[in-house]
């Protein structure tokens, strides 16, 4: 076997031509969306409201496998793609670990993250249908970059509810966007019908991404030539990610690999749904002897601590219902956690595959986190994203393991993205003054009575 050198890249000719649907594997399929006047399965007509009629069909395809990516979506990948697969080599020595670690770096583009990948899928579809523009939400704002950057490569308007305590923190991002032509509004606004309502009971919130969510479909389905597009959570976003498991496959195919531990941190799912898409396949169909591990913030446990059931995706009740693991839709992170990964809700296609046990979850403190990105960013020479350094943590931790038990198992993360943005939290971290925070039972089960019936 060849020795494996610390960047594994693919040509260009390399890159997979089609996303792989993870749905087409299962065996218990996700469960539908349901609309929430009549709880019955959403249909296509029903959506064609709020989505671009291409992103519908691949929202209700259990069954396809592969979906080829159009020239226009693949000539763009190649300005960034493929991503390399680096092996952690420096980090495998300051840990002392017998353990083989790799993690495929997705930051290396403006964005700062996976997000551009389904962000110019969705952008190529809007413009394809003849549409004048797309609306948004964002919580940190990575997703809003990435769609600007999209929306701006195709000539579309872009309008952005970013959540208020990121505009306000975090006015740099919104610059980004700005360059890129994006129009960014912070969120609760009083632009729209749904926000004078939730400003009128919570007058002085700081919003979250749920508020933005129902803001963003309001103007998608009051504006003519306008669709809402969502960064994570939907089947179509993790269809678009499975870009990154396939390349990781392909890299880790050529020296003769194949990972013993799958971890990414999970936020609504999309980047930990694209990257372990080809290696679950695998597992199912018995192929494949792997763990595969999704990490959360302690303070928002959707895995971990939610329950499985038919949930609002947003704050406004506008979206359909979808079951998932969830903390309730009106579930709102403490304002004290820093690091991303905010949705009480997590995709339904890896809700489902949790309940089947074909995958474990963990959650994490905030401290522990910045730890990792730390003792990471030092040897490793990338300053991850908050929200990445949750896999990190995870990573070290099973690599540890190895280290007593003499394993030299091989373990492969997924680093979604860069933390430049977040240097705040990070200072923070620096002068001690980041706790951690865990909701207690009581403040879930609040939540958790608000959960829809049906
Ligand atoms: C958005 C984001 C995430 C989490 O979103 P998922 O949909 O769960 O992947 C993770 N890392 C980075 C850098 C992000 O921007």
């Amino acid at each position: 076997m060849n020795e494996i050198p610390y960047k594994i890249y693919l040509t260009e000719d390399e890159m997979p031509k089609a996303w792989y649907n993870l749905r087409s594997a299962m065996k218990n399929k996700p469960a539908p969306l349901l609309n929430p006047g009549t709880h019955e399965p959403m249909k296509a007509e029903e959506l064609a409201p709020v989505f671009c009629e291409e992103l519908i069909k691949q929202e209700l395809d259990n069954d396809t496998e592969y979906f080829p990516i159009p020239d226009e979506i693949y000539n763009f990948y190649k300005m960034f793609r493929p991503s390399p697969l680096v092996r952690a080599y420096f980090l495998e020595k300051a840990l002392g670990t017998p353990a083989k670690i790799y993690y495929k770096f997705e930051g290396n583009n403006t964005s700062g993250s996976h997000k551009l990948n389904s962000a110019i899928a969705q952008a190529y579809y809007a413009k394809k249908q003849g549409l004048k523009g797309v609306t948004t939400e964002t919580g940190a704002g990575q997703w809003g970059t990435a769609l600007s950057m999209a929306c701006s490569y195709f000539g579309l308007d872009c309008k952005v509810y970013m959540v208020k305590v990121s505009y306000e923190q975090k006015p740099f991002r919104r610059e980004v966007m700005r360059t890129y032509g994006a129009d960014v509004t912070p969120s609760p606004s009083m632009t729209t019908n749904i926000g004078k309502k939730i400003l009128e009971a919570h007058p002085g919130t700081t919003g979250s991404l749920g508020c933005a969510i129902s803001e963003a479909v309001e103007v998608a389905t009051s504006t003519p030539g306008y669709r809402y597009v969502l960064g994570s959570v939907l089947n179509q976003v993790l269809l678009h990610q499975s870009i990154i498991g396939l390349e990781t496959q392909a890299a880790l195919d050529k020296y003769g690999e194949k990972p013993d531990i799958v971890i990414g941190c999970a936020g609504g799912g999309s980047n930990l749904g694209g990257l372990i898409a080809p290696f679950m396949r695998d597992k199912i169909n018995g192929d494949l002897d792997c763990r595969i591990i999704a990490v959360e913030p302690a303070s928002c446990p959707s895995l971990t601590r939610g329950v499985y059931a038919y949930d609002f995706c947003d704050t406004g009740m506008v979206c359909p219902l979808a079951k998932m693991y969830t903390l309730g839709s009106n579930f709102i992170p403490s304002a004290n956690h820093a690091g991303g990964l905010r949705y009480h809700g997590m995709s339904s296609t890896l809700s489902q595959l949790y309940d089947d046990g074909l995958m474990e979850a963990r959650s994490v403190v905030q401290t522990d986190v910045f730890k990792a990105a730390e003792q990471f960013a030092r040897v490793e020479g990338i300053l991850p994203a908050p929200e990445s350094s949750h896999a990190i943590k995870v990573a070290i931790d099973e690599a540890l393991k190895c280290k007593e038990t003499g394993e030299a198992k091989t373990i492969v993360f997924g680093l979604t993205g860069t933390g430049y943005f977040d240097l705040v939290a990070y200072q923070k971290f620096h002068d001690g003054d980041m706790s951690d925070y865990i909701p207690t039972d009581e403040d879930l089960q609040k939540s958790f009575d608000t959960l829809p019936k049906t």
